[in-house]
């Protein structure tokens, strides 16, 4: 079998900082646990953009759709703030996304103990919390026509449209069965289907691939506006929840920050299978570059060294080092070793982005 490949974007900002420590984590597997990857790194965001005129060059696509998994740190920052729309950074991501047709994107909300304190919710109510959001990525109202702005009847009106074909409803729903059966067997399909006939549809395939496919599968539906109450009253009673663009972008947000900082929350993107069976794949932090910690060392590596444990799940078939790996960061936190985003005034002195990336290869080595 040849060596699983892995392409590293890191991106802007702290991007190259957090995928610093990651690249530790990396060589630890390899030396400890014997996982061996083919590894090779290219430029995005403004960093392509600084070297080459364009945020994502056809070469570093063409490596992107080769590869077993994409790695992203961050993208953006005020320097690239005044570039032409079609040159900004964020268009390297968005090509990545669609060019590599990564339909659903997977966005965990789990609150570590050592954490709870930090949500903006009670404890109680976040204490164990552990969802996954499974927003449609690749259509819906960002992408569907027509869409701009117009001149009618003497006033400019903006246009986006909400679609949805069954084929697209049918690959996200399936994803999102197949993630609630390897976790609580619970998936919640939430859509707007009492003012939205694309909710209509949304539900109606959603039901039916459940009934034929999935009866294990405990399925129940949900209004958006509902949704969005129940995440923030008694946010435990969801499992996964799969939705469509524009819900699953608000609603992941409005869970993510259940969870405390943006600096823990990692993600994966994943479109059809691959000729090994795996899907093409992005991981990459929620968090954006960051620039007004950029370059100090403050940047929190977590969320990126999460999202390589996704890749571990997801791309590579290694669950359970997957697992070790999540454990190592969760003993970290527990064991009070904080970067500067998880600390409040008066705790002490912040770990900085290296000695939290380090902390992390002590509680793994202590695993084995
Ligand atoms: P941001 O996520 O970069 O930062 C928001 C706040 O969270 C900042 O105070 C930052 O210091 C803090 N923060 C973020 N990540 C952290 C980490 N790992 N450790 C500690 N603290 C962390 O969002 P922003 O400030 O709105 O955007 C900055 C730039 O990033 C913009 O150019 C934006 O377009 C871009 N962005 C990129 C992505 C991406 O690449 N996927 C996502 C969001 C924003």
């Amino acid at each position: 079998m040849s060596t699983p490949s892995l392409l590293i974007l890191a991106g802007d900002g702290i991007g190259p900082e957090v995928m610093d420590e990651v690249k530790k984590v990396m060589a630890w597997f390899d030396d400890k646990r014997g996982l061996k990857f083919d590894i090779s790194e290219d430029l995005v965001g403004g960093a392509a953009y600084d070297a080459h005129g364009t945020p994502l060059t056809d070469e570093t696509m063409a490596k992107a759709q080769e590869v077993d998994a994409v790695l992203l740190g961050a993208v953006g920052g005020p320097k690239y703030d005044e570039l032409d729309f079609s040159v900004k950074p964020e268009r390297g991501l968005l090509r990545l996304r669609k060019e590599m047709d990564l339909f659903a994107n997977l966005r965990p909300a789990q609150c570590f103990d050592a954490l709870a304190d930090f949500s903006s919710l009670k404890k109680e109510l976040v204490s164990g919390l552990d969802i996954m959001i499974v927003r449609e990525l690749t259509s819906g109202s960002y992408f569907g026509e027509p869409r701009g702005i117009f001149e009618e009847n003497g006033e400019r009106v903006g246009i986006n449209t909400q679609r949805y074909t069954t084929s697209e409803i049918d690959r996200v729903a399936r994803a999102a069965f197949e993630l609630a059966r390897k976790r609580d067997n619970r998936l919640c399909s939430v859509e707007k289907a009492n003012v939205m006939e694309s909710g209509i549809l949304w539900r109606e395939v959603v039901t039916k691939i459940g009934a034929e496919d999935y009866p294990d599968v405990e399925l129940s539906h949900m209004y958006a506006d509902n949704c969005a109450m129940q995440l923030v009253r008694t946010p435990k009673q969801f499992d996964v929840i799969v939705t469509d663009n524009l819900f699953g972008d608000i609603l992941s947000d409005c869970a993510a920050m259940l969870t405390g900082s943006l600096g823990m929350l990692p993600s994966a993107s994943l479109g059809v299978p691959m000729a090994n069976g795996m899907p093409k794949a992005m991981y990459e932090p929620v968090h954006g570059s960051a620039p007004d910690i950029a370059g100090q060392g403050k940047a929190n590596p977590s969320a990126t060294i999460l999202s390589f444990a996704m890749a571990l799940r997801y791309s590579y078939g290694q669950g359970a080092e997957a697992d070790r790996l999540e454990a190592a960061v969760e003993k970290v936190l527990a064991d009070g070793t904080r970067t500067a985003d998880l600390m409040q005034k008066g705790d002490g002195t912040p770990a900085t982005t290296s000695e939290m990336g380090d902390a992390i290869l002590k509680a793994l080595t202590a695993s084995l």
